[in-house]
Formats: structure tokens, C-alpha cells, sequence
């Protein structure tokens, strides 16, 4: 079937194809080149960091950001299970464990209260996710952080353009990790940025994500790195992206208020947004009160010509971060009703009333239906 509305789609009309042919007219395809560092250069100082390293996706971002660190076999890391299953992946490339933490009811994101619960002696990191596009409660996380000694890694890879307080996340913790999937806010096709503000953390990254050569004799390397360096392909539209940054994360903000006034009234509720912070709203996402109508309102939806997603599965209920004898609760509850709404910012004000409506057709259907239920009981 042909989607009038598709979850996502990357806006691309800036000068991405420009510069992209810069790129091949230059020769300069690799990893070598200048729109590398200037990707970087922009991407810091827009975020707010003091270094910014590219890599070619988040999913890696966050491996070499745990390498840095020094975390590996013996340790364990706490994270949420309502996530992208790459948060979780990511930790256990390095050889550590994975211990899973539950979700607040209205805002999402791990519950730092059941992460305090999780910490044992072998806890050296809390890997927090800014769900899609919610900030974790950071006050929360840095105290439960210095409490412990644990390093605090942030998961913004849906995140970019989300504020807590005036800091913008990934800039809180120790390092921060962003994807630049074709999905996210801003995307390279494939791709990803660390961000730290401790220089010599960086350094480690940049040595680890280039095969771990070192820095003063050529072709020699003096640890075990990786090739996780992003092309000046990527780079080059990277730097066409941050030309337009602001203005995407402005309209994902207008279209999740547009959602908000048009879903006013029905049994639906709109994220919401944690106070003292920017949602930048990846993806707006809505719960239905009722999970059993959850699946059914998708399919009404799709056969309207409008795509949407499930909110994420819980790790845990997948085989390899089963976690027998815990509960997750409310990421679960969460999982069960959630459903992202399309959120791409070419998006206008008379799509989002067209989805609006067929939510609000689908559920005044389901109504009607409920009746004669209730008549045939008196
Ligand atoms: C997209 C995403 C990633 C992984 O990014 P890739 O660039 O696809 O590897 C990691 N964590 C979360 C929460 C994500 O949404």
C-alpha cells in the first residue's frame, strides 16, 4: 500500500547534494577530508561541548564512548529497558553486563529510583536514553552518580535539539553519544558524533575509533581500535544539516503542538513534556488508554494511508536481555499502549489535522460499536 504518510522522512533541500558533490569532485570520498572536522567543529560549538568526535553511527558512537571509559568484562552497566535495542548492544560489545532499569509513568525515562536498586560493586556506568526526545531527569542522574562514583554516558541519539535546564543533553554527563540515521532529527545517512567536554576523554575516543595508531610513530598502534571513522561524504552533509538544524527542531516543536490541539478531548494523551526541559519531540508519541485498542487504531490508521510505529518492546522481553525474576511495569504498560505519530518536519499544519482526524474517527467508531454491548446487559 502506498503511505500518505510516512512515520519519517529526512529533509534534504538544503545544500546536502551540493556538497556532496563537492565531495566527489574533490576526490576526497574517505575519511580524510575537510568536511570532517568542520562537522565537528559546528556540531560542538551548536551543542554546547567542548570536543566532538565523528563516527560512522551511533550504535558505535556508544561502543568507543564505553571503551574510552575503560568499561568491559567484570563491570556492569545500568540502562533502561525501554529503549533502542543499540543502547544495550553496545554495552555488551565491551564484554560488560547489562542491568536493566524500569521507566517513570509520565515522562518515560529510567526510573532513577529503580536504578539505585540495580547498583551492585561490579556498577561502574548508568547509561541513560533520552527517549524520544525526553530528557532523563539529569539532577536525578548526576546525584545517584556521584553518590556511586559511576560515569554517566547519554544515549541522545534521539535527543538532538533536547534541553535540561538551559544545557543541551549529552553535554551533562561525562559523554554523550548522537546518531545520524537517516530517521533522526538531523541525519548523514548513516553516522554518529561523541561529545565530551573532557579533553582527554576525547582523546581516547579519536584514538580508538582509528585503529588505536599512535600519535607519534606512523603505522604503529599501540592498542587494539577500531575503524569506526565517519567518510567526508557523510560529513559533507552533515555540515549541510547543521545549516538547517534550528529550524528542524523548531517545526518538530510546532508539530507536536499541532498533534496536541488536534487530539484535545479524545482517549488519547499526547508525551508530555518533564518541566525545566526541552522535549525536541523525535517523535511525537501518544498512549491510548486502553491497550486493546492499540493495534486496532494502527491498522485503522494504516488503511487511512498513515504509518505509524509501536513504542519500543522492553529489552528485557527479548531473549537475550531476558531478566527473569525482575519487573518492569510501567515500560511495559508503556510498550503496550504507546504509538509514534509520523514526525517529519515537512509536515504541515493540514496533514497533521487529516491524522488527527482519523485517530478521532477511528475511536469514535470503536464507540459505537460498544453500544449495543451495554444495552443488550440492561
Ligand atoms: C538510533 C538509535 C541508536 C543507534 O544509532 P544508529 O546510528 O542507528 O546506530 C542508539 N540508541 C538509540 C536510543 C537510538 O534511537
Amino acid at each position: 500500500m502506498n503511505l500518505r504518510y510516512p512515520v519519517y522522512s529526512p529533509y534534504l533541500n538544503g545544500r546536502e547534494k551540493a556538497l556532496v558533490i563537492d565531495c566527489l569532485d574533490s576526490t576526497w570520498i574517505s575519511s580524510k577530508g575537510k568536511y570532517v572536522g568542520q562537522f565537528e567543529d559546528t556540531f560542538a560549538s551548536w551543542l554546547g561541548a567542548q570536543e566532538a568526535i565523528t563516527v560512522s553511527n551511533g550504535t558505535v558512537a556508544l561502543h568507543v564512548a564505553l571503551a574510552a571509559l575503560g568499561i568491559g568484562p567484570g563491570d556492569e552497566v545500568l540502562v533502561p529497558s525501554l529503549t533502542y535495542i543499540a543502547s544495550a548492544n553496545a554495552v555488551k560489545y565491551t564484554g560488560a553486563d547489562v542491568v536493566l532499569v524500569d521507566s517513570e509513568r509520565t515522562y518515560w525515562q529510567m526510573d532513577i529510583e529503580d536504578a539505585e536498586r540495580g547498583i551492585t560493586s561490579r556498577t561502574k556506568a548508568i547509561m541513560v536514553v533520552h527517549v524520544y526526545g525526553q530528557a532523563t531527569d539529569m539532577d536525578a542522574v548526576m546525584a545517584l552518580a556521584k553518590k556511586h562514583s559511576l560515569y554517566v554516558i547519554e544515549d541522545c541519539a534521539e535527543a538532538i535539539g533536547t534541553r535540561h535546564g538551559s544545557a543541551h543533553v549529552g553535554t551533562i554527563g561525562d559523554i554523550g553519544c548522537f546518531s545520524f540515521f537517516g530517521n533522526k532529527t538531523i541525519t548523514t545517512g548513516e553516522g554518529g558524533m561523541v561529545v565530551t567536554n573532557n579533553a582527554e576523554l576525547a582523546k581516547k575516543v579519536r584514538h580508538l575509533r582509528s585503529q588505536g595508531v599512535s600519535s607519534e610513530r606512523e603505522y604503529w598502534h599501540d592498542a587494539i581500535g577500531f575503524n569506526y571513522r565517519m567518510t567526508n561524504l557523510c560529513a559533507a552533509i552533515g555540515c549541510a544539516q547543521m545549516e538547517s538544524i534550528n529550524d528542524l527542531i523548531a517545526k518538530k516543536l510546532q508539530i507536536s503542538e499541532w498533534y496536541r490541539q488536534g487530539l484535545a478531548g479524545l482517549p488519547v494523551q499526547v508525551h508530555s513534556t518533564r518541566p525545566g526541559t526541552v522535549h525536541s519531540y523525535w517523535m511525537v508519541s501518544i498512549v491510548v488508554d486502553d491497550p486493546c485498542e492499540r493495534d486496532a487504531l494502527r491498522a485503522g490508521l494504516r488503511g487511512d494511508g498513515i504509518e505509524t510505529r509501536p513504542v519500543f518492546y522492553p529489552l528485557h522481553q527479548m531473549e537475550m536481555y531476558a531478566a527473569p525474576g525482575e519487573n518492569f511495569p510501567i515500560a511495559e504498560d508503556i510498550s503496550r499502549r504507546g504509538i509514534n505519530l509520523p514526525s517529519y518536519p515537512a509536515l504541515m499544519r493540514d496533514d497533521i489535522t487529516v491524522i488527527c482526524d482519523s485517530v478521532r474517527k477511528f475511536l469514535a467508531r470503536k464507540e459505537l460499536k460498544l453500544e449495543p454491548v451495554l444495552e443488550a446487559k440492561t
